[in-house]
């Protein structure tokens, strides 16, 4: 996949995903990413590409003529890739939106600052505006790079254990079920009895029930969507009459 990312501050994003997974993924050419400066592309000779609000206003707007000069250097396949504003006003960032996106071949994500951005970039540009919750950054990139992280963990090579996808937080609608390691007992708390069973079949009901309680107790909002089937149901109702 190839992810293009226009920005006023290219270092913000270029050192963090050059390291670990994400880092592994770029040197195995799985990802290509690229960082552009938006400044390159200000078509004046000072390099700005903020001016004062119409209207008035605190603050600064970024202009739309960078956006538009950056994006026509990249001459982009329009049916092959998708042009994301990372802005607290877009739909909030969820795992069904990252696998949507995973499958894309290119990404171009923009990142803005102070007030915003021109509105006609939006209009001309943008296919999709992203956020990733409801607060306000100071700017777009760390946005950008939890939407790169996420999907581009789920590329094919990308993990070890591909599997891992299938089960974790999420992936059916639930939260995931818990982990333990080594050693057996730390300060009087054992590791459930059942994980040393050897015996997957039961391991495998035990970690679905464990999805369920967490679910149940902490994110019971996606319940609603989750993917339960009818033992998955009559443990919800155990929970919900207080017998669990
Ligand atoms: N004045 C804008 C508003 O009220 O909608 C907020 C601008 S914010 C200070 C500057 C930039 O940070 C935005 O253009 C956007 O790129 C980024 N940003 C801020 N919050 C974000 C969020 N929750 N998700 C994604 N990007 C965000």
């Amino acid at each position: 996949m190839k992810i293009d990312v226009i920005t006023i501050f290219p270092q913000m994003i270029d050192l963090p995903l050059s390291m670990s997974i994400i880092g592994k993924a770029r040197e195995k050419g799985i990802l290509d990413l690229c960082v552009h400066n938006l400044r390159d592309y200000s078509g004046n000779k000072h390099y700005s590409v903020d001016d004062t609000p119409y209207g008035g206003g605190p603050g600064m707007v970024m202009k739309v003529e960078p956006f538009f000069n950056a994006i026509n250097s990249l001459q982009l396949d329009k049916e092959a890739s998708r042009i994301i504003l990372m802005s607290p006003q877009g739909a909030t960032l969820t795992q069904d939106k990252v696998k949507q996106l995973s499958k894309l071949k290119r990404m171009v994500i923009l990142c803005g600052h102070y007030e915003g951005i021109d509105e006609r970039v939006n209009e001309l540009l943008v296919d999709e505006e992203i956020s990733i919750g409801d607060y306000v950054l100071t700017g777009g990139e760390l946005g950008a790079m939890v939407l790169i992280d996420a999907v581009t963990r789920l590329l094919p090579n990308v993990l070890g254990h591909d599997e891992s996808i299938l089960e974790e937080s999420f992936s059916e609608g639930l939260l995931e079920y818990p982990h333990y390691t080594k050693p057996r007992e730390f300060q009087g708390l054992k590791v459930p009895e059942v994980l040393l069973s050897g015996n997957h079949a039961i391991i495998d009901r035990w970690r679905r029930e464990q999805a369920i309680i967490r679910t149940f107790h902490k994110r019971p909002d996606l319940l609603k969507n989750a993917k339960l089937s009818q033992v998955d149901q009559a443990l919800i109702e155990k929970l919900r009459m207080g017998e669990i």
